[in-house]
């Protein structure tokens, strides 16, 4: 049977009363083989690890240092996020880069730091929409994760891609099949080139994903499930996806 992994991004979005909402997300989201990682706010990972206790719930950061500690302030590294609780962390989401003029040289920085700290490290990659439209889209996620594959022996096996097209995020807009399938064979193909046989990457779609639309996402091949934004937010609206991954 295939595993699938479906994360929730929560953003810059949630307080302590929240957290019910993320109990009634692991509550409604059990499988025998598919994963749920929820990222919620920094500020809420220990309280949100103290009450969950499901066997294929996770939580994650949504950002971390690259260094161990320091004079950084503001920031927090990848061993206080799995100190609160955090087995992942996702990293170079496209907020980050846009506003937060995040290289993807940084962004292996803090992927070797995340390894080091134990965490499962979601990168993510996709080009914006005039890079599309100019035809660079392979070229562009192809740098990105040149910066960051092959894994160093710190990471092996606990790397996922996330392919979220920048104008596919919290646009309603989601990419045709065409171009998903598209995108994920050349990740796949990718990361294949820079692989053990055995080991394997999961590759996420994100941008968009809904309960509309999450059966036909999830039909791609190479598809190993989502990174979901806005419609992780409610269990009403998170959990049907999950129950629309394949069997
Ligand atoms: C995201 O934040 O990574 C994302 C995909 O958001 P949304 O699902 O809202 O498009």
């Amino acid at each position: 049977m295939t595993h699938y992994l479906l994360v929730a991004n929560w953003k810059m979005n949630g307080l302590a009363g929240d957290i019910d909402e993320a109990i009634r997300i692991a509550d409604g989201c059990t499988h025998p083989n598919h994963q749920v990682v929820i990222c919620p706010p920094a500020p809420l990972l220990s309280r949100m690890s103290t009450i969950l206790d499901h066997e294929n719930v996770h939580l994650g950061g949504q950002d971390c240092h690259s260094s161990k500690s320091g004079a950084h302030t503001g920031d927090h590294s990848a061993q206080m996020l799995a100190d609160a609780g955090a087995n992942y962390v996702i990293l170079g989401h496209s907020e980050r880069r846009a506003f937060h003029h995040e290289t993807s040289e940084l962004i292996n920085l803090k992927a070797q730091a995340a390894w080091q700290a134990g965490l499962t490290v979601i990168i993510c990659v996709g080009e914006s929409e005039s890079e599309r439209l100019e035809g660079r889209e392979t070229e562009i996620v192809g740098d990105q994760l040149s910066a960051n594959i092959p894994v160093p022996e710190s990471g092996k096996g606990r790397l996922v891609v996330a392919y979220e097209p920048v104008w596919a995020i919290g646009t309603g807009r989601v990419a045709e099949k065409a171009e998903i399938a598209n995108m994920h064979q050349f990740i796949f193909q990718f990361c294949q080139r820079h692989l053990a046989s055995e080991d394997s990457i999961p590759i996420l779609y994100g941008g968009s994903v809904n309960a509309t639309n999450a059966v036909d996402i999830f039909s791609v091949p190479h598809v190993s499930g989502a990174l979901v934004g806005g419609a992780s937010l409610k269990a009403k609206t998170f959990n049907p996806i999950f129950h629309s991954l394949p069997n």
